[in-house]
């Protein structure tokens, strides 16, 4: 026996998207996984992803979903190959739009995209939408919902009033698994009576390929067997198109599905499948017919290629927006294929498709990979954009352009910053960091850099973190000494202490404050009085722009004890004093803070003494009365004595007065 599989057997682009999908979400495994109606015509896999845990629900079902829904309970509904009536899919968009954890995955096929777009845009002008496929199919129903005014779906030809259809405006598209002929049909009769009708040829390239190597196959063998679901719209055509050639013709959905069937030893078998059919179905049918098999297959295929196909790797195309995810834009080229632009085609992970593409934009890029079977044709943007991209880097050079850019990778040596999507090279020793530094600390972060060496034929660049900061910090120094001068405040952060003085930030420079400048108190080393990392208050007492060097001040007027004395004191009146120091000739006083006074040792007692500590103790608080400032030297003399000796005149006054009563009263 021979059996010959049909090169077209097996998965469509449209399905293994879809089916990929849900195994990435169930790998992902952080959300409960819906679809929206099963997945795909084949029970053998949608059973397999019910049994890991993704539950099919119905439109109705999506209330109690998103109710369901919330941190804890995070999901994400699929929409599958079919795409979803209008009503059903915006309400899930605006259910997503309230909810961050109510997610959609749309896996609606371009090429069923494409034709909601041209309802959606064309009907409103047509007297009559006219769809050819099956009323109760759900691609079908979803391209109803997009169409505005009067639509009628029919399955065959005959099914149409053309009397009715004279002089109307007609649209007409097809449901995308219908069967060619038949549709074809249709359109040379509706052209007939109507002048202009509008058709769009939307039946899939995928079907319409698979529909005609079924045709072929199935006049050239035996038996066929056709694979697929029972509700597979596209596996039922492909089994009419064969039955209709091949009476021994067997709509099977898997391996034990096979009629017993006697052939003669020589008879040839065909093998086809519906798009929903996965490979190991056809495999295990395949094994259980097989004894030895017909390959035609890839020359086949090559005729099909050469055939169909209307756009040729590296062509560069222009075509319109069709819908835009995060993970896909759609584009209609106008052509037999879609075309896919993937998010694989942004270097920069900060911007997303959507970012850059709206539905109805004019997009020109570069077919990377044309796939006629599939009817799609892959599409970079980054080809055209890198020239662009690139010619902006160097312009960046030669014009010493500042450029930002987010570093996206560390690598051997470097980190790599990416600049208008470009990829560029920063060395170590340019990353600004010390010599030995982590640049893992880099990871992520945003960047100014200048590029510092481009080669032109690599298209490579290099760039520098350390020359913007170098840069910047001169244009900030130069600022500084342009608008500095004296008296100037600053509040700044003591950096260094030297025996001379303190050193403090003032931003982009450091100036000093001469140990005499720090304190009006008489200082021996600054940290009696500041320590590195206060803050301090300071102004300019005087600068040299040649030299660098800044002179601040820091004790003002306002805190000048010599002034806060004598505004509070004059010569004659008492204040409590502390003693700071002794020496032979008398002791000195604390009047106020920074300000001391003397009480020569005539003035502590109203004897005579040896030395001021016979009466006095360091520390020790006494009351003394001002009896001289010396405003010129800045000196005060203190009298304890003087208070005692009015204290014994007092009482000497009070005694004479007691006697002299005491005589009046004798
Ligand atoms: S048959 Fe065509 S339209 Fe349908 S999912 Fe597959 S690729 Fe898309």
């Amino acid at each position: 026996m021979l059996v010959e599989v049909a090169s077209l057997a097996g998965f469509c682009f449209g399905v293994e998207r879809a089916v990929e999908s849900v195994e990435k979400l169930l790998a992902e495994n952080n959300a409960k996984i819906y679809t929206l109606g099963k997945l795909i015509h084949n029970p053998t896999i949608v059973s397999s992803f019910e049994k890991q845990g993704v539950e099919i629900i119905e439109a109705s079902d999506i209330d109690r979903v998103f109710e369901q829904t919330n941190k804890n309970n995070p999901c994400v509904i699929v929409i599958r190959a079919h795409g979803a009536i209008k009503e059903i899919s915006d309400k899930l968009t605006a259910y997503a739009a309230q909810n961050p954890y109510f997610k959609i995955c749309d896996m609606t096929c371009p090429h069923v995209k494409k034709i909601h777009k041209i309802a959606e845009q064309h009907s409103k002008d047509a007297d009559l939408t006219l769809i050819f496929g099956n009323i109760g199919h759900p691609e079908v129903q979803g391209i109803c919902s997009y169409v505005e005014g009067d639509y009628l779906v029919f399955e065959k030809s005959e099914d149409l009033d053309y009397g009715k259809m004279t002089n109307k405006k007609l649209l007409c598209v097809s449901q995308t698994t219908q069967k060619l002929s038949e549709w074809e049909k249709s359109q040379k009769n509706l052209k007939k009576v109507c002048t202009n009708p509008f058709i769009f040829d939307t039946i899939c390239s995928v079907t319409e390929n698979r529909q005609e190597e079924v045709d072929a196959l199935s006049k050239r063998v035996d038996l066929m067997l056709v694979i697929g679901g029972k509700d597979s719209s596209n596996t039922n055509k492909l089994y009419e198109i064969a039955r209709k050639n091949q009476p021994n013709t067997f709509f099977v959905e898997d391996a034990n599905d096979i009629p017993d069937i006697r052939l003669t030893p020589h008879a040839k078998v065909g093998i086809a499948a519906g798009a929903s059919t996965p490979g190991s179905i056809i495999k295990e049918v395949k094994k259980k017919m097989s004894v030895k098999e017909l390959t035609t297959g890839e020359n086949f295929a090559e005729l099909l290629d050469a055939s169909f196909k209307t756009l040729n790797t590296g062509d560069t195309v222009t075509g319109t927006v069709l819908s835009v995810t995060d993970a896909e834009v759609h584009v209609d080229l106008g052509a037999k294929v879609t075309g896919i632009i993937t998010s694989n085609d942004i270097i920069d992970p900060m911007v997303k498709l959507s970012d850059l593409y709206k539905v109805g934009d004019t997009v020109t890029a570069v077919a990377v990979r044309v796939s006629d079977v599939d009817g799609v044709a892959t599409l970079s943007r980054r080809r055209i954009e890198a020239s662009e991209k690139w010619e902006s880097i160097v312009a960046a050079y030669n014009e010493g352009t500042i450029l930002e850019g987010k570093i996206t990778e560390i690598v051997r040596g470097g980190a790599i910053i990416i600049l208008n999507s470009v990829k560029v090279f920063i060395p170590a020793s340019q990353s600004g960091l010390g010599k030995d530094a982590d640049l893992s600390v880099l990871q992520g972060t945003v960047h100014k850099v200048k590029i510092i060496d481009i080669n032109e034929q690599r298209k490579r660049a290099v760039a520098s973190i350390r020359v913007v900061v170098r840069e910047e910090k001169k244009a900030a120094e130069a600022e500084f000494w342009a608008t500095l001068e004296k008296d100037k405040k600053f509040t700044g952060k003591v950096k260094s202490l030297t025996s001379y003085g303190a050193f403090v930030n003032l931003g982009p420079v450091d100036g000093m404050v001469h140990l005499t400048e720090l304190s009006w108190k008489r200082i021996k080393n600054p940290a009696e009085v500041v320590s590195v990392g206060d803050t301090l208050d300071v102004f300019v007492l005087d600068f040299d722009v040649e030299k660098k060097r800044i002179s601040l001040g820091h004790k003002t007027e306002e805190t000048n004890p010599w002034t806060l004395f004598t505004n509070q004191y004059s010569v004659g009146d008492v204040a409590a004093v502390k003693i700071v120091s002794m020496m032979p000739f008398g002791a000195f006083a604390e009047v106020i803070p920074g300000a001391d006074g003397l009480i020569h040792i005539s003035q502590i007692a109203n004897k005579k003494i040896g030395k001021p500590a016979d009466v006095l103790e360091i520390g020790q608080v006494v009351d003394a009365k001002i009896t001289e400032i010396d405003e010129e030297n800045h000196k005060i003399s203190l009298s304890m004595r003087a208070l005692l000796e009015e204290e014994e005149e007092i009482e000497v006054e009070v005694v004479e007065e007691a006697e002299a009563v005491e005589e009046d009263a004798e």
